[in-house]
């Protein structure tokens, strides 16, 4: 059992038939218990061990329950949740010019809040405690929705400063005033509602984003000791442009303008060279792999990219969501297995990723891309208290739940299974039901919204088929 000699007592144990803490040796603890305290993990071990040390406290969880650490999503716009249904099977430059742009930029403040609001319900119910944003029109709404609510989370001020005539007026920024609004974002919300909440730079299109404005992201980013959350190298054109415009790829023009390093946080990447493996390992940038949006989307990250030898290079490679529009679910446990499994089919070698290296990627690999491995990624005494309890008893976990426990709740269930979900010490989910907000009527005002958007956008979501 680790736990300080002056550990405060417990006011919640959570246990479970195992305990997975991705702590550094990835210790599996069976019949194991966390005693949390405020909102940090003060000792986790043997759950008899546990319950004798923190008589007083409230116990959870059981002996047929999965306790892991709270599961990251590396990337998510959560404004995207009314936006549900819009682009399905859409080909893009049509789907960001028609549908994804026109609706970023015609949402309210409150359409804002409340779509943050149903992303964040989504994600709790499936087991994730922490996202980050890739940047928006909205930060102050989605900041607002996720400390109402409870779960952690990186926001940042979209920036743009290459105009656009296709893109609505707003997108259109100029550089000063691009990098000022990211500042200001990171200034109002950074270590907000208790810590919690977090801000970063964003840089949100390759192609939107000039030289000066990175390289200045990138100063003011060092300086200030947070995230650069930037969209690179996603699609073939993408790469062929760069190749075409630049004569370099994605990745080579970003480490020539100096902004790859710890911080930068660069997503998708389906279309990286050799070469630039080496480089990301070189700088230490973090890679985050949206699996369901370019399976949905057609991006070919999947049936081209490079994560296997990403992997095995070591560089760092977590996972996300990206939106509702573009993944359909923000499920991460399905987000694991598509990484765990995609790209066997696609290098015809059943070796390749697997559950547990999904599983790192999800937590605390995850924790070090958003530079917030000292406190979450992990169940070890002195982490926040971000932890999820899942439900072993379903068929699906049968006939063995704990032989292998990761590799079951990954390659056999879903997040599903999702019982209680702690987020810094607090219950936000608990035995299926939403502690901090109801639900039914979030649900409830996001259809008629929803409804509304569509109707003021002009677009119908109607079935391929007859429907009367
Ligand atoms: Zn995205």
């Amino acid at each position: 059992m680790s736990r300080p000699a002056a550990a405060p007592a417990a006011d919640i144990v959570v246990a479970g038939g195992v305990v997975v803490t991705m702590d550094p040796s990835r210790r599996l603890i069976r019949d194991g218990a966390v005693a949390v305290a405020g909102n940090r993990i003060v000792a986790v071990g043997k759950r008899a061990e546990i319950e004798s040390a923190h008589p007083g406290a409230r116990v959870m969880g059981g002996p047929d329950k999965l306790v892991f650490p709270g599961l990251i999503d590396g990337h998510n716009h959560p404004i995207h949740f009314l936006s549900k249904g819009m682009i399905d099977d859409m080909r893009f430059p049509e789907r960001w010019r028609n549908r994804v742009w026109p609706y970023e930029a015609g949402l309210s403040p409150e359409e804002a809040r409340l779509a943050a609001t149903g992303t964040f319900l989504e994600m709790i119910r499936r087991g994730t405690t922490c996202f980050a944003d890739p940047g928006t029109f909205q930060p102050d709404a989605i900041a607002e929705a996720a400390a109402e609510i409870g779960i952690r989370g990186v926001v940042s001020r979209m920036t743009w400063d290459v105009h656009d005539p296709t893109a609505p007026a707003q997108y259109n920024d100029d550089t000063a005033s691009a990098l000022g609004r990211g500042e200001a974002t990171i200034a109002k919300w950074h270590g907000a509602a208790g810590g919690r909440i977090r801000a970063s730079f964003s840089l949100v299109r390759s192609a939107h984003v000039t030289e000066a404005l990175v390289r200045r992201v990138k100063a003011r980013a060092d300086a200030l000791g947070v995230m650069i959350h930037a969209h690179l190298a996603t699609t073939r054109g993408e790469m062929e442009a760069a190749l075409r415009d630049w004569g370099i790829t994605p990745v080579e023009r970003y480490r020539r303008f100096g902004v790859l390093g710890p911080n930068a946080h660069l997503v998708h990447m389906g279309f990286v060279s050799d070469e630039d493996i080496a480089t990301l390992k070189a700088y230490d940038a973090s890679v985050c792999h949206c699996p369901s949006a370019s399976m949905f989307g057609g991006f070919g990250c999947v049936s081209h990219g490079k994560f296997p030898e990403m992997v095995a290079a070591d560089v760092r490679v977590v996972l996300g969501t990206d939106a509702c529009a573009v993944s359909r679910f923000l499920d991460m446990v399905r987000i694991m297995y598509l990484a765990a499994c995609a790209h066997k089919d696609a290098k015809t070698d059943p070796t390749v990723i697997g559950a547990h290296k999904a599983m790192e990627m999800a937590t605390i690999d995850a924790a070090r891309a958003l530079l917030w491995d000292r406190d979450i990624g992990s169940i070890e005494a002195g982490k926040c208290a971000d932890i999820v309890v899942a439900d072993t008893s379903g068929m699906e976990w049968q006939p063995n739940p704990f032989a292998n426990p990761v590799a079951n709740l990954i390659y056999s269930s879903d997040g599903g299974c999702v019982e209680t979900v702690l987020i810094d010490g607090r219950p936000v989910l608990e035995n299926g039901r939403f502690v901090t907000i109801d639900a039914k009527e979030v649900s409830q005002r996001a259809g008629a919204t929803s409804n509304a958007i569509l109707a003021r956008m002009g677009v119908g979501l109607r079935t391929a088929w007859p429907c009367a």
